[in-house]
């Protein structure tokens, strides 16, 4: 099976749907307008959203430098079937920590919730996840069963995913995806909290992605989320025909509820910023990046 996922779409300025989008547009309006639309903030200049906007934090740079690892140890296995020495492992990973570490700012540095150097505690949980993914059935079955397809992976594929679902643009960037006989598995890395019906539908868009640009029936794939915590735990998601059949629908729904905070929808222009209401919830804002906006805002 050649799997092919270069296809490129049209340029258009119209929003796509993306999991995170909807995820973000659910949890505060203003947050959504300041990540997508700060271009348009006639308060705040747009370097200063920027700046808030590009800020890290702990639980995102052990999810980011998790993937990274894992994607060098998929990308290694394609140059060597060498077994991996845990030594070298544990310095690549402190590589990768360190240098996520200096190129990036933290948002508990910039709101100085803490002040110290935290570069050893973030290696310590990168590591432990990573001796987790390497000592896991997830990683076995991997070497055993596709590692002698190993051209014909797909890790972390460039750009943003872009697909039609049902002739609705949307992004599903999946972690790392293979065929063995003509069935695909798709796999996702998850260092944060189980949510397991918060990631179906996740998967389910990276089902439709797979099957619309590598031309596969959805009924050959499997999807299957890796959590990555203090324990691993390998959740194949099962599709049953009704989550087939109502995903278009329920993703036409979210991006009209998405479209209707835009004054011109085929370019994406969006309301002013006082309709992209603040949450009420102080919980959401405590650990929000663009707090010290909402703050000095009318
Ligand atoms: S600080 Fe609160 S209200 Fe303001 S953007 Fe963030 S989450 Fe929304």
């Amino acid at each position: 099976m050649l799997l092919n996922h270069d296809y490129k779409y049209p340029f258009t300025y119209i929003l796509g749907w993306s999991n995170s989008r909807y995820e973000q547009f659910c949890l505060c309006k203003r947050k959504y307008y300041y990540h997508r639309y700060g271009k348009y903030d006639t308060t705040h200049h747009s370097s200063k959203i920027n700046q808030l906007k590009d800020l890290t934090s702990l639980p995102l740079a052990k999810g980011t430098i998790v993937h990274d690892v894992i994607k060098g140890i998929l990308s290694r296995l394609q140059r060597t079937e060498s077994p991996i020495d845990k030594d070298r492992l544990k310095v690549y990973v402190h590589k990768l920590t360190k240098e996520y570490y200096e190129k990036n700012t933290f948002s508990e540095h910039h709101y100085k919730s803490r002040t110290d150097n935290f570069i050893d505690a973030l290696f310590e949980e990168v590591h432990q996840r990573i001796v987790l993914f390497v000592n896991s059935s997830s990683f076995s079955f991997i070497l055993e069963k596709a590692l002698p397809v190993k051209n014909e992976w797909i890790i972390e594929p460039g750009g943003h995913g872009e697909t039609r679902i049902e002739g609705m643009k949307a992004y599903c960037k999946v972690d790392f995806l293979f065929p063995i006989n003509g069935h695909v598995f798709i796999y996702d890395w998850k260092t944060g909290k189980s949510s397991k019906l918060k990631h179906k539908r996740q998967m389910i868009g990276y089902s439709y992605w797979a099957s619309e640009a590598l031309g596969i029936s959805k009924s050959n794939i499997t999807p299957i989320i890796v959590y990555l915590n203090s324990a691993h735990e390998e959740n194949p998601i099962k599709l049953f025909e009704n989550d087939i059949v109502h995903f278009p629908e329920k993703i036409k729904t979210e991006t009209r509820l998405m479209y209707d905070y835009c004054t011109n929808i085929e370019k994406n222009i969006p309301k002013p910023k006082r309709a992209f209401e603040k949450t009420d919830k102080i919980n959401i804002c405590m650990y929000c990046n663009f707090r010290e906006l909402c703050f000095s805002d009318e």
